[in-house]
């Protein structure tokens, strides 16, 4: 199939390597000498040092199709039609070699030549004071002006660092996918256009005051999302529908008995169980192990929240490790690395879910009776303390809580909550203190038994992408 996702990813690493670049393999989801991420979002993320100049690329030109995870679109998922938590992320880069004209007109090319898409679907934005992409757009590739939109927020920037303008290729998928606003266009949060490739030309090295030094020798970072490219040459509405994501939602209803395509939240579940069951193969395969805190915490809320949409469908037994297979089967051929630890992904993944399972019905009771008794006294806050044991005693993830109340129109008192898990923690620091165990020790604890330590919050780089 010339559309499937397979394929693409093929002609796009072939497309580049033509045009002289190194082609990658994807690098893993955690991310390597780098403190400031949990987990890589990004194609140029496992490459930010050749970017700032502090480690010498192989190359000057690569391509790669990077596995990414994004955490901060959880609550798209299953929402909008183009959100996942995991995708692949085609990115081609240079550093320090070719500038804009190149990768303007090699992104049109490949999208209208390659894989032909109708060049009447695509729209572009640019940054408003970027009137060297305008003037490519328009003159070099020939794009006429009512179909470039500029935009003031279309420039990407870290707190220092190579910074610069970028340029965002939307397809339209028709206008009876919009929404009511009068300014609907590429950019709008609604799901008419679909945002497929991001071209960024980092040519700014701002400084610790503010200022934007121009880059003697740029560098083009660019990212295009496959599920979302496959989405719109296989004209299908949503990135689930697409081989083989739709094949993990077929699973779904086959253990579910559930119709996908009737009932609203029963696909926005189904296809939570297909993002999801993606995400956590991948990160397994990439040595996270489920945990309390950091990447091991990320990966139990995703494989909670999937059974938590499980229970929603009605489905009884363990059911994770039937979807799971899917995605191996699935994605191994391109990812060698699923089919070499295919039995530990299930274990881990079964244990898992087996630990859930035996407290995840009575926690469902639990906040159930506890919503009724704050609708009953007319308060819409629910006590940091419930949340807590729900936590401790019960294994919900706080997120998962918060998202029940929020679906029953209630809050959290998270502060009462955080408070309670900091009193736990140093009690907890005490008690190992005085037994005097070695850290190696209390880290293994930590992961196997310990229900009060809500280690997330320790390390500031982690809790800010749990808590987003
Ligand atoms: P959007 O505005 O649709 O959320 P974005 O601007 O956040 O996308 P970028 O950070 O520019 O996305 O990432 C580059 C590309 O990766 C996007 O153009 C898109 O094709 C893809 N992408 C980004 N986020 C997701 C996601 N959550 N699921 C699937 N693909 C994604
Ligand atoms: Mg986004
Ligand atoms: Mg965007
Ligand atoms: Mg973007």
């Amino acid at each position: 199939n010339r559309f499937s996702i397979n394929n693409i990813r093929k002609e796009f690493l072939e497309f580049f390597k033509n045009k002289e670049h190194l082609t990658e393999q994807s690098f893993s989801l955690v991310p390597k000498n780098d403190k400031s991420l949990l987990l890589i979002g990004a194609g140029m993320a496992p490459m930010k040092r050749y970017f700032t100049g502090a480690e010498k690329p192989p190359a000057k030109r690569i391509a790669t199709c990077q596995k990414c995870i994004r955490t901060g679109d959880i609550d798209n998922v299953g929402v909008t039609a183009r959100h996942l938590t995991f995708f692949e992320m085609l990115g081609n880069f240079s550093f320090g070699d070719y500038f804009k004209e190149e990768a303007i007109e090699w992104a049109w090319e490949f999208l209208t030549e390659t894989i032909k898409i109708e060049k009447d679907k695509l729209w572009v934005t640019v940054y408003d004071k970027d009137e060297e992409a305008l003037k490519i757009w328009n003159e070099k590739v020939g794009l006429s002006l009512d179909r470039i939109i500029k935009l003031k927020d279309n420039f990407w920037e870290l707190e220092i660092g190579p910074s610069g303008p970028d340029s965002e290729i939307f397809y339209d998928t028709g206008i009876e996918n919009g929404c009511d606003s009068p300014d609907c266009k590429p950019g709008c949060e609604c799901d008419r256009f679909i945002e497929i490739w991001n071209l960024v030309f980092t040519q700014f090295d701002k400084d610790e005051q503010g200022n934007y030094n121009p880059l003697e020798n740029p560098n083009i970072d660019t990212g295009m999302g496959l599920e979302r490219v496959s989405t719109v040459l296989q004209g299908k509405k949503s990135v689930f529908d697409v081989e083989p994501l739709i094949s993990i939602i077929r699973k779904v209803e086959e253990i579910s008995k559930v119709k996908y395509g009737v009932e609203a939240k029963k696909n926005t579940a189904m296809k939570i169980i297909c993002d999801h069951s993606r995400a956590a193969t991948f990160m397994i395969s990439d040595g996270v192990i489920p945990s309390n805190e950091g990447r091991g915490y990320v990966l139990r809320r995703l494989i909670r929240r999937a059974i938590r949409q499980g229970k929603y469908l009605g489905i009884e037994n363990q059911f994770l490790c039937d979807t799971v297979q899917v995605v191996i089967n699935e994605w191994k051929e391109a990812y060698k690395e699923l089919s070499e630890k295919e039995s530990y992904i299930l274990k881990v993944i079964s244990l898992e879910e087996e630990k859930f399972k035996t407290t995840i019905d009575q926690g469902l009771e639990l906040l159930q009776k506890e919503i009724d008794i704050i609708k009953e006294k007319n308060v819409d806050i629910l006590d940091g303390s419930i949340a807590f044991k729900l936590y401790d005693t019960y294994g919900f993830p706080l997120e998962l809580t918060e998202e029940i109340l929020k679906e029953n129109g209630f809050n959290l008192n998270k502060d009462e909550f955080v408070s309670i898990m900091e009193q736990h923690r140093k009690m907890a620091r005490n008690a190992r203190n005085k037994t005097g165990s070695s850290g190696w020790k209390d880290e293994q604890f930590n992961i196997e038994t310990s229900k009060t330590e809500f280690t997330g919050y320790t390390d500031e780089s982690n809790a800010s992408e749990i808590l987003s």
